[in-house]
């Protein structure tokens, strides 16, 4: 048994989401999917929390909007009018619920995490209602369960939950393969489960990735599937190097590392369940479905090359903290770092020397950060200085702290573009160096870089 998660890319339009239904039901019985939203239906739902805020007159046309868009994809889906009719009337449930939280947000002007979250999981919730229907108009055995009811139980933290998997084992294991057993096809809505006192949660954008890991590894899935409209990892963003190349085979480590960097394959969180259960996760492209795709598992063959990818985000800025004696005082590091966690800021990476402290940070939390950290008193540092305009590079590879020379020709390559380097961390993974370059110098940095480890 496979689980197959299907990403709101493959799902953007009636068109592409015809090509999945067409897939699904030549290869999909004894299988269990794991679905996005229909693509921009999260957005959507999302900026609908805003204009409720705003104004109120905003509510009715934003409903109007999104029953639309799922009608064209039900009516290019479905050709028996009767079906394509009753999964409609299935939905107004949904939508009219969604108007009423809405409405709520509006009369309080209050939008929670809470709300955020319940109003977010309606895009999953209607898409595997959507795609089982289908499937069920067309003779095929499905069925479709929700998060919530079905049990995947999260640690209760909104819009960014992770899994508790004992307790959800324990509540998936014996009800979903009670349903396989029935050779079926079974559709879980991704993105969100509810946590113990029974509140739903997210786990943060894109996390549908993590769901179908958190199903995966729950009923002992032979593999899991992550079904995109790309290729899979590849040796660098195509968008920089038109030519880089497939990766086919990578460690878990290593997914994980270019999860965190900018790739934009999976949630960055997804590989920590599948490699836990021991699952290989495998990138297979929807739009060429005999092709190899990449494969993650614990055994994948590393290269003479060692390096498998270059990648980057410029999503990064730096908060750097002068105090003295850093290296040689207690508790500085986490006086910092209680302080932001009491504003929800997430520190992407932490490097230190004797005199200073450098935060990277998402580019939205440089800010929020200086400001906290301003109020602290006493001040456990001298003065902060903040930094943008930056890009994290890494190298991604296990095994490049083993190797010698990677490090050198990495910092060759970049010294040969000519580019300063700003800051570097090296040795805390196994499997990624990683530096901070400037934004402006980061298309030279990326292209020698890939010439030097592929050409
Ligand atoms: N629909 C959610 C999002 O857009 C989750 C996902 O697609 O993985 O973030
Ligand atoms: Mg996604």
């Amino acid at each position: 048994m496979k689980v197959i998660k299907i990403g709101g890319g493959c799902l953007k339009n009636g068109k592409a989401a015809r090509a999945i239904v067409d897939l699904i039901a030549q290869k999909g019985l004894g299988q269990i999917f794991v679905l996005s939203a229909f693509g921009g239906i999260t957005d959507m739902l999302i900026h609908g929390i805003d204009t409720a805020l705003q104004n109120e007159a905003g509510i009715v046309p934003t409903i109007e909007e999104m029953t639309q868009h799922h009608h064209h994809i039900i009516d290019e889906l479905m050709d028996v009018t009767p079906h394509a009719g009753q999964l409609k009337e299935e939905l107004e449930s949904f939508f009219l619920t969604l108007e009423r939280y809405y409405y709520g947000i509006s009369f309080t002007r209050e939008a929670t995490p809470r709300m955020k979250d319940i109003i977010a999981s309606y895009g999953e919730r209607i898409s595997a209602v959507i795609i089982s229907r289908v499937l069920e108009s067309r003779g095929c055995r499905s069925e479709f369960l929700m998060p919530d009811v079905a049990g995947i139980i999260t640690d209760g933290k909104y819009m960014d939950a992770t899994a508790d998997m004992t307790r959800t084992r324990d509540n998936l294991y014996p009800l979903i393969r009670s349903i396989m057993d029935e050779r079926k096809m079974l559709f879980i809505p991704g993105f969100f489960g509810k946590s113990r006192d029974g509140e739903i949660t997210t786990f943060g954008r894109g996390g549908s990735d993590y769901s179908a890991a958190v199903v995966a590894a729950a009923v002992d899935a032979e593999v899991l599937e992550i079904w995109k409209d790309t290729e899979g990892f590849m040796t660098a963003d195509p968008d920089n190097i038109p030519d880089c190349r497939l990766i086919p085979e990578l460690t878990y480590e290593e997914a994980a590392e270019l999860s965190y960097t900018g790739a934009g394959i999976l949630h960055a969180r997804t590989v920590e369940p599948a490699r836990k259960a021991g699952i290989g996760i495998s990138i297979r492209n929807t739009f060429n479905p005999e092709a190899p795709g990449s494969m993650i598992t614990d055994h994948a063959r590393t290269t003479d090359r060692v390096i498998k990818s270059v990648s980057y985000t410029t999503d990064i800025s730096v908060l750097k903290i002068f105090a003295s004696g850093v290296g040689a005082r207690y508790g500085i590091l986490s006086q910092i770092t209680d302080t932001l966690a009491r504003d929800a800021v997430n520190i992407k990476s932490v490097v230190t020397s004797q005199t200073g402290i450098s935060l990277l940070l998402a580019r939205d939390d440089l800010d929020r950060s200086f400001n906290a950290l301003k109020q602290v008193k006493p001040r456990p540092f001298r003065k902060m200085q903040k930094v943008s305009g930056v890009a994290l590079v890494s190298i991604v590879g296990e095994g490049l702290h083993r190797n010698r020379g990677i490090a050198a020709k990495c910092f060759t390559a970049v010294s040969q573009a000519k580019v300063n380097i700003e800051m570097i961390s090296f040795g805390t993974s196994n499997a990624a160096l990683y530096f901070l370059v400037k934004e402006r110098d980061l298309d030279q940095t990326i292209n020698s870089l890939h010439s030097t480890f592929f050409d």
